[in-house]
């Protein structure tokens, strides 16, 4: 469909173009200098030891819970309002899921009091989700996992460049998933990072991350050695230079389109028409609260969701909406919810994640946007 405001934007111009060209005349494609230079600029972004980077999220999260020791027989408390590729990390391990409820409809990011509900002497990690952008309670969560033991995974897919208390996210946990999909705040098409300040971590998921073996072509290539062994079993889930290139430029932009969607977050705020002005401030405000109480540097601002009136046709509404020409979407249906997490992992219910899911519908932002096209959006919600 040709809209007249989509969800999303890429904002690439020639650098990105000039960049790929560079990387195909130099014929080297995979895994080498412009990989290691874009871990090298993340590992600054997140402020962590290390940054590995991947082929895609769900990948980095696999790796995640893979060297964090987790498998058969463990439970792992994961957010079931997220994407569903963050409870499928787990159930790749062999270990077992255990849904977590959000807050509140206005705050729908983990409840930290959950940990303390699910966590039996079976549960290893719990991973969190920075909804939107917006930083978890990560002080609380780190207090209910700490005496217990529990590691901390950050799925921080929406939320490169965010911080919470003047600390990155991604550098909260063991470790930090980021997604480069091209709809996220920062786009390579297909791509992800680890990032870790714990060396055994690292050289763990670096190992897994090329089939466990000790070389890679890239060193062979510079003659630092001329075979290798295999010490783990590992996967393909290498990232390419096309793609790190893409990363470099994207991640030259993100501080300034960061602040972009706050500005335009914030002009949605302002002026939301009344009938969904309460409920709808209310939930970026909940958000907005912990970021200023902790002195916080801004959020990513990757969604822009708003929650409709108890009651409301959220397919009329949206139907209105396309009639317009503006896209929007549902962030998320929930994980446990569908038909195979059903039957894998047992029937739940999670009140407040359902009540959200429900009514929650998902505005147009985007870096590149103007502010005419969040007023017409603005416009077509009446
Ligand atoms: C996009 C996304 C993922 C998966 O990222 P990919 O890079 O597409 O594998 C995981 N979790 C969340 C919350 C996401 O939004």
């Amino acid at each position: 469909m040709d809209w007249k405001v989509p969800l999303a934007d890429l904002d690439y111009g020639t650098e990105e173009e000039q960049a790929v060209l560079a990387v195909l005349r130099s014929k080297w494609l995979t895994m080498g200098a412009v990989t290691q230079q874009f871990e090298e600029r993340f590992r600054e972004l997140t402020g962590t030891r290390y940054a590995l980077a991947v082929s895609n999220a769900t990948q980095a999260l696999h790796l995640a819970c893979l060297a964090l020791g987790i498998g058969a027989g463990d439970e792992v408390i994961v957010p079931s309002l997220s994407f569903v590729a963050t409870a499928n990390a787990v159930l790749y391990t062999g270990a077992q899921v255990r849904f977590a409820d959000i807050l509140d409809p206005l705050e729908p990011t983990l409840n930290p009091a959950e940990i303390e509900r699910l966590a039996t002497p079976r549960t290893k990690a719990v991973i969190v989700m920075h909804y939107g952008g917006y930083p978890c309670r990560m002080h609380e969560i780190l207090a209910a996992c700490q005496p217990r033991g529990l590691r901390v995974i950050e799925d921080a897919a929406h939320s490169p460049g965010a911080a919470l208390a003047g600390k990155p996210l991604g550098a909260w946990g063991d470790i930090g998933c980021f997604s480069f999909f091209s709809n996220k705040n920062l786009s390579t098409g297909e791509g992800g990072m680890l990032t870790t300040s714990d060396p055994a971590l690292y050289e763990k998921m670096k190992l897994q991350r090329s089939h466990g073996m000790t070389t890679l072509t890239y060193d062979r290539h510079h003659g630092h050695a001329f075979s290798y062994d295999v010490v783990d079993l590992g996967y393909n889930d290498r990232i390419d230079e096309m793609r790190a290139a893409l990363g470099l430029c994207q991640l030259a932009k993100l501080a300034a389109n960061n602040a972009r969607r706050w500005q335009l977050t914030t002009r949605y705020w302002d002026s939301l028409p009344a009938g969904y002005a309460a409920r709808v401030l209310e939930a970026p405000f909940a958000h907005l609260r912990v970021q200023v109480e902790t002195g916080a540097l801004l959020p990513a601002c990757h969604l822009l969701p708003i929650l409709l009136p108890e009651g409301a046709n959220r397919e009329e509404f949206m139907t209105g909406l396309r009639e317009r020409g503006v896209q929007s979407s549902i962030h998320y249906p929930p994980i446990h919810r569908f038909t195979y997490h059903r039957a894998r992992c047992g029937e739940v219910h999670m009140p407040k994640t359902e009540a959200y899911a429900a009514r929650e519908v998902t505005l147009p932002l985007y870096p590149t946007m103007g502010e005419e096209s969040v007023d017409w959006v603005l416009a077509s919600l009446m």
